[in-house]
């Protein structure tokens, strides 16, 4: 049985990044939760995966997971639960999936933190950063994301992290979900590390990075932290989002929830437009899921305008300043 741990936003909302592993978990893991050689599974990639749910489960959610295929949600609510608490929620997930033959869950840092407990205390093998799974095995990106490994692990349960955007969400026949909802006991050594309070800052809100359709990307080139008017007036014209490098958080010019890269966000919109960044490798495994690539830079030597579809060799204050202006211009 293939099972996924799905995020839920604010709004109670399943997140896009959970919606692609249970796409994932649907069209690419054989029936039993197996993807690899090694369990001596044939047939077509198929079968209902299920979900677990830790707090709110609301209407919207049990539709969308019934919309993407999965037949049974196992629903865990408990007063100790209710902040994110890396042990017991991993637990609870191991608790309530001893059926389980692949364990898994979207790459993000949450997603992350569950899988790598529950491998632990399940004593099973886990893969992060999955890519695709298919008769050979699993692949899966390494050294942030510039390479891929083939692999695949024994044993009765494998433990998964499916890389942001490795699919694009895909609903199925809606079906309706069962819910199993659990009596639980949470162990007090599992409470020792638990969030205690949640201050979101507007400017923390990444959600608008990952989904955006264009990113407007900058590096150190802006020159400083007061040098982002050219490019933030470039996103409200594209009503995109802003990307940022490592350097530019690191010198907290921007927060960090707006970094791209191997530490930050996984983006893949229409267009990224890297103005000042000089594309290093973490940087350029954020942004491989871009369509388009536009390189705004003095260096032309630098990767990111090698590795561009399209480069403008320039100081980018008068470059985005020159676009920004025929912009407005078109637009009346
Ligand atoms: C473990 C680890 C994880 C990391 N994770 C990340 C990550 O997630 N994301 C990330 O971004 N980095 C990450 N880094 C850092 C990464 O290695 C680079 O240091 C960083 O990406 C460089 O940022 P930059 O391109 O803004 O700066 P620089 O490399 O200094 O490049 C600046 C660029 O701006 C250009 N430039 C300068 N002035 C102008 C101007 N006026 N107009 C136009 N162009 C100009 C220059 O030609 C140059 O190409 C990580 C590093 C490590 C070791």
């Amino acid at each position: 049985m293939t099972i996924v741990f799905v995020e839920t936003d604010p709004a109670g909302e399943v997140t896009l990044t959970s919606a692609e592993a249970i796409t994932f978990a649907r069209t690419q893991l054989l029936p039993d939760g197996g993807a690899a050689t090694s369990r001596e599974v044939s047939g077509p990639p198929s079968g209902s995966p299920e979900a677990v749910v830790i707090g709110e489960l609301s209407d919207a959610a049990v539709e969308e997971l019934g919309r993407l295929g999965v037949s049974i949600s196992h629903h865990l609510e408990h007063p100790d639960l209710a902040e994110y608490s890396a042990a017991a929620w991993a637990q609870a997930i191991v608790d309530v999936t001893p059926e389980a033959g692949t364990l898994l869950a979207s790459g993000t840092p949450r997603g992350m933190e569950l899988m790598a407990h529950a491998a632990v205390r399940t004593g099973a093998r886990m893969a992060a950063n999955v890519v695709a799974a298919d008769e050979e095995g699993l692949l899966r990106q390494v050294h942030g994301g510039t390479a891929f490994e083939r692999l695949s692990l024994d044993g009765d349960l494998q433990v998964l992290t499916i890389a942001g955007h490795a699919c694009t969400p895909e609903e199925t026949t809606p079906t309706t979900p069962e819910i199993y909802d659990y009596d639980l006991t949470v162990a007090e050594a599992d409470l020792t590390t638990r969030v205690q309070r949640t201050e979101a800052e507007a400017a923390d809100d990444a959600s608008g990075l990952t989904s955006a359709r264009a990113v407007v990307g900058a590096g150190r080139g802006v020159g400083s932290e007061n040098g982002f008017s050219e490019v933030l007036e470039l996103v409200d014209h594209l009503g995109g989002a802003l990307g940022v490098s490592r350097v530019v958080t690191g010198l907290g010019w921007r927060p960090h929830a707006e970094q791209v890269g191997q530490t930050g966000s996984r983006i893949s919109p229409d267009v990224y437009i890297a103005c000042g960044i000089s594309g290093a490798i973490q940087h350029m495994a954020g942004i491989e899921g871009a369509k388009t690539l536009v390189a705004i830079n003095t260096d032309e030597e630098s990767t990111m305008v090698q590795r561009a579809d399209y480069a403008i060799i320039g100081d980018l204050h008068e470059v985005v300043g020159a676009v920004n202006e025929e912009i407005a211009r078109r637009r009346g």
